[in-house]
């Protein structure tokens, strides 16, 4: 057996290239700790969820657990902004919308649930009223709009080029095409094969988003099989306005609209990133079709956002060619790996994930080298997918 000495030996070797692996190596990385990334394909690759232009980032969640997590994330994109001198965020904001005419019931619509549960965590929003959304949004045909103005949208490429430069900066490795074989633990160390050579490391965290399963396969002594599926939008689509109306539909003057009960969900253009509104709708394999209120993106905009009628209209091809990780009980997977002691796991994110990147990256890191993290994942923890978690000699940290 080959002796290593501390030099080789990596503090944190993570499996996976997608934002949530190279946050994790980021924040690390700020320690003394040796940290290197293993990636399968290429960074950036158009078939993983981090490839894209835009994402957004919101805290509207009907559950106070994700709403504070992803309020915590907004705090650490600014902290990374900060860090690196770079500007990933569009703070545009993000404004839950329903139309009485499409949803009924405006109470039990999700933008009056969600805005009530921020409430009561003391993160109200701004309800605006009927003349002040004729006046600001004259493009809407909608009966309630409550808008966050601590929101808006990540700029993917700039946090991809971002991430990548400091990484680079502190001498992280991070090595791409490789494809690992095997993770066996020997003593304190996990020794993990892959067809570039043996890596050495004291801790390992998994984040290869699709490609879960078969690394937490090719790890000795691991059961965990993760109940992951793949979905994506039912549609997406560009809308270019007229040119007399283009500066109605920009970021400094347009939010995120959502109406999240219909499954659509509008960024607004972002001059340098994206010179389209983009419409995205998602019919959930659960709903049947026609139960989300409206059949599809022109059936949106005709009921919804009338102004965009006269907007020249295309399909989204150049992004999101990439699915959503669902799992089967709709929450994170995020915590130790049941029987492989210092190796970790961050996957499930149902769509929704990007914006809890640099807070992921957080928790993985601090579970990793730190013992422990700050925040309470009891309620993601793996283990609760694992079949042999009845097995006395195994135990979960
Ligand atoms: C169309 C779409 C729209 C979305 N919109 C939003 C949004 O508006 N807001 C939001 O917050 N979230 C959104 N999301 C979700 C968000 O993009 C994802 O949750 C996030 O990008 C997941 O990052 P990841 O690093 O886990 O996965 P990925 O980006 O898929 O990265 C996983 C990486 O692991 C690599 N890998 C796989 N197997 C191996 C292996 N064996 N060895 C080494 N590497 C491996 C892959 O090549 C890949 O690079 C959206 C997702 C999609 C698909």
């Amino acid at each position: 057996m080959t002796e290593y000495g501390s030099e080789d030996v990596l503090d944190l070797l993570v499996i996976g290239g997608g934002v949530m692996g190279l946050f994790t190596a980021y924040q690390a990385s700020g320690t003394p700790a040796r940290v290197a990334v293993l990636e399968r394909g290429r960074i950036g690759d158009p078939t993983t969820a981090s490839y894209g232009r835009t994402r957004s980032y919101r805290k509207d969640y009907l559950d106070a657990v994700y709403a504070r997590f992803a309020d915590d994330a907004i705090d650490l994109w600014t902290d990374f902004e900060r860090a690196t001198g770079r500007s990933v965020l569009v703070r545009c904001g993000c404004m839950n919308v329903a139309s009485s005419a499409v949803t009924p019931d405006l109470d039990r619509t999700y933008a009056q649930l969600s805005t009530d549960l921020l409430a009561s965590i003391d993160m109200p929003l701004d309800v605006l009223d009927a003349a002040a959304i004729a006046q600001r949004y004259p493009y809407l045909d909608v009966d309630l709009a409550h808008l966050d103005p601590v929101a808006g949208l990540v700029d993917l490429a700039a946090v991809a080029e971002t991430l990548t430069g400091v990484l680079h900066s502190r001498k992280v490795g991070v090595h791409e095409q490789v494809e690992t074989t095997s993770l066996r633990r020997d003593g304190e160390l996990w020794r993990v094969a892959t067809d570039a050579g043996e890596f050495v490391a004291r801790a390992v965290v998994v984040t290869a988003g699709h490609g879960t399963n078969d690394v937490l396969a090719r790890i000795e002594n691991c059961t965990l099989q993760v109940p992951l599926t793949k979905d994506r939008p039912s549609e997406a689509k560009y809308f270019v306005p007229p040119d007399a109306e283009r500066d109605r539909y920009t970021s400094d003057v347009m939010p995120v609209i959502a109406y999240l009960d219909t499954g659509v969900y509008v960024h607004p253009i972002v001059p340098g990133v994206i010179d389209a509104v983009k419409v995205g709708y998602y019919n959930p394999p659960d709903i049947p079709r026609d139960r989300t209120g409206v059949r599809d993106i022109a059936d949106f905009v005709a009921k919804v956002m009338p102004g965009l009628a006269s907007a020249s209209v295309s399909d989204v091809l150049d992004v999101d060619q990439c699915d959503y990780d669902l799992i089967a009980d709709d929450d994170f997977v995020l915590g130790a790996v049941p029987g492989a002691p210092g190796v970790h796991v961050g996957v499930g994110w149902r769509g929704t994930g990007y914006k809890f990147a640099p807070w992921v990256g957080r928790v993985l890191f601090q579970l990793a080298l730190q013992g422990g993290t700050v925040y309470d994942v009891a309620r993601f923890d793996p283990a609760r997918f694992d079949s042999d978690r009845s097995d006395p000699a195994r135990t979960v940290s």
